[in-house]
C-alpha cells in the first residue's frame, strides 16, 4: 500500500492529503540521531515538504521550508522532490528542552516561537519562487497553514505528527494530513469540514491504531465522497554527488578553498545524509581556479 495519498471531493470544493510518513522519518533520524523534540521538529516539516512536493509538476520541480526560528535547535530544513521523497537536517540536531507535558515535546520551544518560514519552489526557470512567512508557534503545522494563507490564499487545515519513544528515542509512528479549500467551497462545505475535524483523533493516534493514510481522511472528512487523484510511495532520499558537493566547494570562493588546502586530505560531509567525500589538496587548488 502507498504511504501517500491524495484526493478530491466530487463536487470539486476541497481537495486533500494524508501521509504515513514513519520510514521517512526513522531515516531521518538515524542519519542525524536526532533528539525527541528534533526529531518531531525534523519529521513534521518532512511531512508538510512531501504535502508541497507531489503537487510539483515537473519531474526536476523541487521545495525546500527553511524554518529559521529563534530557538535552540536553530534552522530546520526540508527539501521534496515532485515525487514527495525527501531529505533534511536540523542544524543542532542533539538540542533538548523539557517537554510541555508528560508526553507533549515542546517543537515550538526548541525551533523557537519567532523566525521565518521560508518556502522555495524551484520549478526549473531562472529565478526560484520564494514565499516568505512570519513564524505562527515554531509548532510546524500552524507554521504551515499561514504560510498556505498568507502566500497562497488558501484556507487549510495542517495537521502533523511525531511520535517518539521517551526513552529509547526512537520513532513509532509519523505522519499527517493536509485539507485545502478550493475557491469554489461553499459555507456548508466548510460547516461540514469543520464538524468532521471536531473530535478527530491525533493523527499519531490514528497511525498507531493502524489507520492507511486514505482512512484517515476518510475518518477526517466523514461527510465527504473522496476520489483518489495520486498515490505515491515516498521516502527519504538523498542524490547528492561528488559533482555536487564540488559545485558547492567553489561557490565558498577561492580564499576558503587554498585555506581548506593547507591540509594534505579535506573531509566534506553532506548535509543531508552525512555520506563523506574527500578531497586532496591538490584538487581543493584546482577548484580554486574555478571559484571567484
Ligand atoms: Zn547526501
Amino acid at each position: 500500500m502507498s504511504n501517500l495519498v491524495r484526493c478530491i471531493d466530487p463536487s470539486g470544493q476541497l481537495t486533500c492529503m494524508a501521509a504515513d510518513t514513519t520510514a521517512m522519518v526513522r531515516e531521518a533520524r538515524r542519519i542525524h540521531q536526532t533528539s525527541n523534540v528534533c526529531t518531531a521538529a525534523l519529521g513534521r516539516l518532512l511531512t508538510a515538504a512531501s504535502f508541497m512536493g507531489i503537487t510539483l509538476k515537473g519531474a526536476d520541480h523541487s521545495v525546500t521550508l527553511r524554518m529559521a526560528g529563534d530557538g535552540p535547535a536553530g534552522s530546520v530544513i526540508a527539501v521534496s522532490d515532485a515525487k514527495g521523497n525527501t531529505r533534511g537536517y536540523v542544524m543542532n540536531p542533539e538540542v533538548r528542552v523539557p517537554n510541555k507535558s508528560e508526553r507533549k515535546l515542546d517543537v515550538g520551544g526548541a525551533v523557537g516561537h519567532n523566525g521565518t518560514l521560508s518556502v522555495i519552489k524551484d520549478l526549473g526557470l531562472k529565478d526560484p519562487y520564494v514565499g516568505q512567512v512570519p513564524l505562527v508557534s515554531g509548532e510546524v503545522a500552524e507554521d504551515i497553514t499561514g504560510y498556505y494563507a498568507i502566500s497562497e490564499q488558501t484556507p487549510s487545515v495542517v495537521s502533523l505528527g511525531v511520535l517518539c519513544t521517551p526513552d529509547t528515542e526512537e520513532v513509532i509512528v509519523a505522519g499527517g494530513f493536509l485539507i485545502q479549500l478550493l475557491p469554489t467551497a461553499t459555507e456548508e462545505t466548510i460547516s461540514k469540514v469543520e464538524e468532521g475535524l471536531a473530535g478527530l483523533p491525533a493523527v499519531t493516534t490514528m497511525l498507531t491504531d493502524g489507520l492507511s493514510p486514505f482512512e484517515i481522511l476518510k475518518k477526517a472528512l466523514p461527510k465527504f465522497e473522496l476520489e483518489v487523484l495520486e498515490e505515491a510511495d515516498t521516502a527519504y532520499v538523498c542524490d547528492c554527488s561528488r559533482a555536487r558537493v564540488e559545485k558547492a566547494l567553489i561557490s565558498l570562493g577561492p580564499e576558503e578553498l587554498l585555506d581548506m588546502a593547507k591540509d594534505e586530505t579535506t573531509e566534506v560531509g553532506c548535509q543531508f545524509c552525512d555520506k563523506k567525500y574527500y578531497f586532496t589538496s591538490s584538487e581543493l587548488r584546482k577548484l580554486s581556479k574555478k571559484s571567484g
